[in-house]
């Protein structure tokens, strides 16, 4: 049976091969069956930087390698793109007993393989590998435990990683629908035509000529099999430059460093016929002068065929295909493909010169205007260049900076001022002192910079003085504008990882003190980046969490402290992990919050509570009314309320069964909008609620006027009792609220002793774990509602 296979590497697809492996019993036929699955990184940097029909050449010929490879080492093997970027091999009984030593030759290959002329692109393989045992030998889960191995190995860099069974399994990597990526078809039946459109869509789609022409004669080399072919430019009458060259056993070869001297121009084209080819069977058979034909024997040339490269029907060059051996006469067929592809190459060869010329308008392009700073992208090829050619014995880091408050100048001082301390503080990054800095202009008042230096704390000694030193300067200059210069480190500890994630690591680095005024230099740390990995974390799931159902609402009910009975509930959102096992809030709301995702949250939260309401009341149960927390960040969209009172009627649900909490610090910010939405909410009959009340620093005159039924007075207040004085201030407070015409209720009540002080002054409502800590719904159900 025919099975699908993907187009541009005639591998299997991720589906096919699975029943491929089905079909033939695989995992019961054979022993000792292993899983290796390979993933190229960077794919897309490589698509930007060469194109993607030069990408797309590589990956081919990987998958090549790879199973040339297989095939030699194995007896069996199985082959397939799982992804783009990544191919699978399930193989088996390997010849030589451990397939380590195996894997690590295949990587080297790999490593080894062709990207392309710049330095600057450094290949990123890496590689898991999985051993099935008699217990799991199910294709997917080999992909997933291969897959978690590769996650061992430090993001942004090349390896090698065996799965082990303490390995964590969790993973996102392999999607739980895999579907092969389908490229174009690139099946034309006609050979020559495949042909040329290869060379065709290689040169033209190409961004670096020079890598895709590479790539082009050595596809000619191995198609028409040939043992070196080259291109050789003109310099003048008598000179050639070989510009681009490839052998059979070495690959395309670079840096090329060979130029040809012939005696005389017309002496050189007597061998080329009107089509501008020459060809030689055999060269011992053809009268070749003896300079020739000790050229010949140098170069280890028995026969061969050139081609000229023509532009604007002057040559400029040629394309020379030669072998060791004499050759066959040549097919007609072969000869036109040959004439078609050097008249191809022509084109490109010119173009190539054109290009050049035009570099040095580039290279004006590369530089930033206002600051006369590097562009983002020139900024990237010179530090991916520098780090290429990095010392041992050096220290490199990348450092963001930014002027905080730079707005403050623009306003008050115009456009024109802020535009002259930027000038200026990029004089100071060019300044001779800090010549081993490559500084890049990003935009408004962010600089992103690459510094060398002994030591991280040399390193450490000229960032902090640059920066300090500049900002000492802002402020005599701009005495009240408030300007700080804040910077992150990112000291490089491995010169091949992912430019991008140093680059934000810096970043990441400067944010975290973007509001702490005692630092203007941090490092990005392992605690920054455990943060991050939380923050990415929580950010990149918590859709599919609420999706899946993974947010809950726990409810804690409200007590009367006289009476000891259940008066309401507050909703506290729960995220339950797939072990449930739980996460509490304060690993992900504030994370959220800033997010901006905390809406969708609370939103889930708030579905629950209705949903619980509703249940109970079709049930024919006493309703119990529920809180739920709302973020101020809901309270930015002024048509939040109206949102409230509709998803409340959906829900048939009377409006005075729904408190909403708004915590006291909410009202700091924006208190008009606020007011008029907590109004709208209490006219539609909903109790509002001021949440943690006397943590924040609201004015008594705000609690006199603010919108709200209830009080909840924080948790810190009834901590301290113990003395006179604090049970004195516990009642002032109350007193305080009550005197504002505010219901109260004391949260985190835990012991008999804080009931009696409060019940004694004459309060009643208390939430706390005296009572009970918040409980699953169910649980809360089973207690309160259906007892
Ligand atoms: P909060 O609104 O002040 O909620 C009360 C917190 O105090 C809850 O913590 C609760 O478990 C805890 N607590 C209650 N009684 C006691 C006690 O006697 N002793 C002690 N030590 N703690 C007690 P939790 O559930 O961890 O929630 C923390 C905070 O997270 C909440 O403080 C609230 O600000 C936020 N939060 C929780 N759920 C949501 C939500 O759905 N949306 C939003 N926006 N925020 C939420
Ligand atoms: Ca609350
Ligand atoms: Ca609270």
């Amino acid at each position: 049976m025919n099975k699908e296979k993907d187009s541009l590497t005639s591998l299997f697809t991720y589906e096919s091969a699975r029943e491929k492996i089905t079909e033939n019993d695989f995992f019961n036929k054979h022993d000792n069956c292993q899983l290796i699955l390979i993933y190229v990184a960077g794919l897309s940097e490589m698509v930007t930087e060469y194109g993607s029909a030069f990408a797309m050449t590589v990956l081919h010929n990987q998958a090549e390698l790879i199973q040339n490879f297989f095939e030699r080492h194995t007896t069996e093997a199985i082959f397939c793109r799982i992804t783009k970027d990544c191919f699978a091999v399930v193989f088996s009984e390997v010849k030589n007993t451990d397939s380590v030593p195996l894997i690590h030759d295949l990587y080297d290959a790999l490593m080894n393989s062709y990207y392309g002329r710049t330095q600057d692109y450094v290949p990123m393989i890496r590689m898991g590998l999985y051993h099935f045992t008699d217990s799991c030998s199910d294709f997917r889960q080999g992909l997933i435990h291969a897959g978690a191995a590769i996650y061992s190995i430090p993001e942004g860099e090349s390896g090698i990683a065996v799965y082990y069974p303490e390995m964590e399994t969790t993973l996102s990597y392999i999607p739980s629908e895999v579907h092969s990526q389908r490229l174009p078809a690139e099946e034309l039946t006609d050979y020559d035509s495949s042909f040329i459109a290869f060379a065709v869509h290689m040169l033209s789609g190409s961004r670096d000529l020079d890598s895709n022409t590479d790539l082009v004669i050595q596809k000619i080399g191995m198609e028409f099999g040939f043992d070196q072919v080259l291109i050789s430019e003109f310099l003048d009458d008598t000179t050639a430059k070989v510009t681009n060259k490839w052998i059979r056993e070495e690959g395309i070869i670079f840096p090329i460093d060979e130029v040809y001297n012939f005696r005389d121009w017309d002496g050189f084209l007597v061998g080329y016929d009107k089509r501008g080819v020459n060809i030689a069977l055999d060269v011992n058979d053809v009268s070749f002068s003896e300079s020739d034909q000790a050229f010949f024997k140098e170069k280890n040339i028995r026969s061969f065929i050139n081609i000229l490269l023509y532009s604007y029907n002057a040559p400029i060059g040629y394309i020379s295909c030669s072998k060791r051996q004499p050759m066959k006469e040549l097919d007609s067929r072969t000869l036109s493909t040959l004439a078609h592809l050097s008249r191809i190459i022509s084109s490109y060869v010119s173009l190539r010169n054109e290009q050049s010329k035009q570099m040095d308008r580039i290279q004006a392009l590369s530089i930033d205007n206002l600051t006369g700073l590097y562009t983002y992208a020139a900024f990237q090829r010179h530090v991916r260049h520098r780090l290429h050619h990095c010392k041992p014995d050096k220290t490199y880091a990348f450092i963001s900076a930014d002027i905080s408050h730079f707005s403050n100048l623009n306003e008050n001082f115009g456009y024109a001022e802020g535009d002259h301390v930027l000038k200026l503080f990029s004089k100071k990054l060019k300044a001779g002192s800090h010549e081993q800095i490559i500084s890049c202009h990003l935009e408004a008042d962010r600089f992103l910079l690459f510094a060398e230096n002994d030591s991280e704390e040399t390193l450490m000694t000229q960032i902090r003085g640059l920066c300090d030193e500049f900002e000492e300067y802002l402020n005599k200059r701009y005495p009240m504008s408030n300007l700080r210069v804040v910077s992150g480190i990112y000291f490089v500890s491995n010169p091949n990882k992912d430019l991008l994630y140093m680059i934000d690591s810096a970043n990441h680095a400067r944010k975290s003190i973007k509001h702490c005024y005692a630092e203007s230099v941090a490092v990005y740390s392992d605690e920054l980046r455990t943060k991050r990995k939380m923050l990415l974390d929580v950010v990149g799931s918590i859709h599919d969490a609420i999706e899946d159902g993974y947010i809950e609402a726990f409810l804690q009910p409200k007590f009367s402290m006289v009476h000891r009975n259940i008066i309401g509930a507050e909703a506290l959102v729960r995220w339950r992990n797939p072990d449930n096992t739980y996460r509490f809030p304060d690993q992900f709301i504030p994370i959220l919050e800033d997010a901006g995702l905390i809406v969708d949250l609370d939103m889930c939260v708030f579905r629950q509570a209705l949903d619980a309401l509703a249940r109970w009341k079709a049930d024919g149960k006493k309703l119990i009314p529920i809180s739920v927390n709302f973020s101020r960040v809901h309270f930015r969209d002024e048509n939040f309320y109206k949102k409230v009172v509709t998803m409340t009627k959906e829900y048939g649900i009377d409006t005075s069964f729904i408190e909403v909490e708004v915590t006291e610090s909410t009202f700091g910010e924006n208190r008009e909008s606020l007011f008029l939405q907590l109004q709208q909410l209490r006219k539609h009959g909903f109790i509002v609620d001021i949440d943690d009340f006397g943590t924040g620093y609201s004015s008594l005159n705000m609690l006199m006027s603010a919108p709200v039924d209830i009080v909840k007075v924080d948790k810190s207040f009834i901590d301290n009792y113990e003395t006179k004085e604090q049970q004195v201030y516990i009642n002032q407070i109350g007193n305080l609220i009550l005197s504002a015409d505010k219901d109260i209720i004391f949260e985190g009540v835990e012991t008999e002793e804080q009931i009696k002080l409060l019940t004694d002054y004459g309060y009643d409502r208390a939430q706390g774990y005296f009572f009970s800590r918040p409980i699953p719904l169910a649980e809360f159900e089973q207690k309160y509602v259906y007892q």
